[in-house]
Formats: structure tokens, sequence, C-alpha cells
């Protein structure tokens, strides 16, 4: 998806809103790449870490709104770990989660789930997934 970068989407409030949530300096970001290779689920990602950083740095909220990234995101930390700046991705990644769910906006609808689904499915795995995705 092609995002435009013109002076007015850089969204300086989003960007420190996000900084501050998740305890991070994203412009420490030099776009190696090392946390898109390292990340167990970026094949199912519209938007890899790496992107998803250098639009955070632009404060592109609304693109970031529109990718599934930090949905699809295991919080599995290999990123972080190998992050040669330091930068604590996954918790950017839920910075990024939470911003999103405090507008009310729900990343699956239980109410839509079928009903032979849900019970197929184990208890925990229902329970961490509506905490995860739902607002
Ligand atoms: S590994 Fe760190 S420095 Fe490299 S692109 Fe990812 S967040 Fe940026
Ligand atoms: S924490 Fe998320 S973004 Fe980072 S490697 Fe794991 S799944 Fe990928």
């Amino acid at each position: 998806m092609p995002v435009k970068i013109t002076p007015k989407t850089v969204n300086t409030d989003f960007i420190k809103k996000l900084e501050e949530l998740s305890g991070q300096n994203i412009h420490l970001c030099m776009q190696c790449g090392t946390c898109s290779a390292s990340c167990p689920m970026s094949e199912n990602m519209e938007f890899t870490p790496r992107k998803v950083m250098h639009l955070a740095q632009f404060g592109l909220e609304e693109g970031l709104e529109d990718v599934n990234t930090c949905k699809v995101c295991a919080s599995c930390h290999s990123c972080t770990v190998r992050c040669p700046r330091g930068i604590d991705i996954a918790r950017v990644m839920e910075a990024l989660r939470q911003m999103i769910l405090r507008k009310n906006i729900n990343f699956v609808e239980p109410s839509k789930i079928p009903a032979e689904t849900i019970k197929e499915l184990p208890p925990i795995a229902l329970i961490a997934g509506f905490r995860k995705l739902t607002s």
C-alpha cells in the first residue's frame, strides 16, 4: 500500500505519544532491517517491522492504523534482542496496538466468531486473544 508523505501527514503528537507509551526513542532506528529479518511473523504482515518504524518516525498515524503489523505481532521479542540500536520494538508494537484500541477499534469482533469455532478453541487462547485484540 503506497503511503504519501507530505508535511500535513506528519503527526508530531502521534510520535510523542508513541514514544511516551513505548518508552522508546524511535528516531534511533537506522533502518537496518534486522528486526524484519528476525521476525517470525513478517510474512503475514502487510508492512515489516522496519517499515513500521520508518512510518512511525514520520508520524504517519493513518498509514500505521491501516496495516496489520501490530495486530499480527506475536510479542516474541526476537526483534528487540537483535536491534543494533537497542530499541525494544516489541514495546513499540504494543504501544501502537494500545493507541489503536483506545479509539474503540476492535481487531476481532467476538460476536462474529461462530459458536462452533469458539467451542473448538482453547479458552485460554480465546481470552488471551480478546485481551490483545479488543478494546
Ligand atoms: S533492527 Fe532496530 S535499527 Fe534496525 S530497522 Fe529495526 S528498529 Fe531500526
Ligand atoms: S516481537 Fe513482534 S515484530 Fe518483533 S520479531 Fe516478534 S513478532 Fe516480529
